[in-house]
């Protein structure tokens, strides 16, 4: 896979994990939970409380999403004008990490580490 391709994906996984995370959220607590417990007498008022719970967790969840998406765009555009840690490899992205060894940085387009200096 190309390089820009997978930096791409890297920098946008957990917007994208967050975004479907809201959706399953919302299926699971909205309608899976209620549904199976509407029956019941004893967790019949589990499900109404998801059932009410479900959209405040959903909006919550997109707007994690959203927030980590505009800060993801505005890391990619600080690297396309030159800004910000690089890989001296690739040019790509870096995550700065810090690990049991210490601080690194983690490249998001070749996936390689190099130490913080
Ligand atoms: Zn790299």
């Amino acid at each position: 896979m190309e390089l820009c391709v997978m930096m791409l994906l890297r920098v946008y996984y957990y917007p994208l994990f967050f975004f479907f995370g809201s959706y399953g959220a919302l299926l699971v607590l909205g309608e899976w939970i209620p549904n199976h417990f509407a029956a019941s007498p004893v967790f019949s008022m589990l499900g109404e409380t998801s059932y009410k719970f479900a959209p405040w967790l959903g909006a919550g969840l997109l707007l994690v999403a959203v927030m980590w998406a505009l800060y993801s765009s505005y890391r990619l555009w600080r690297w396309y004008l030159g800004h910000g840690d690089i890989c001296y490899e690739c040019g790509g992205i870096t995550d700065f990490k810090v690990g049991k060894y210490g601080a690194y940085y983690k490249c998001l387009a070749c996936g390689r580490n190099h130490r913080d200096y």
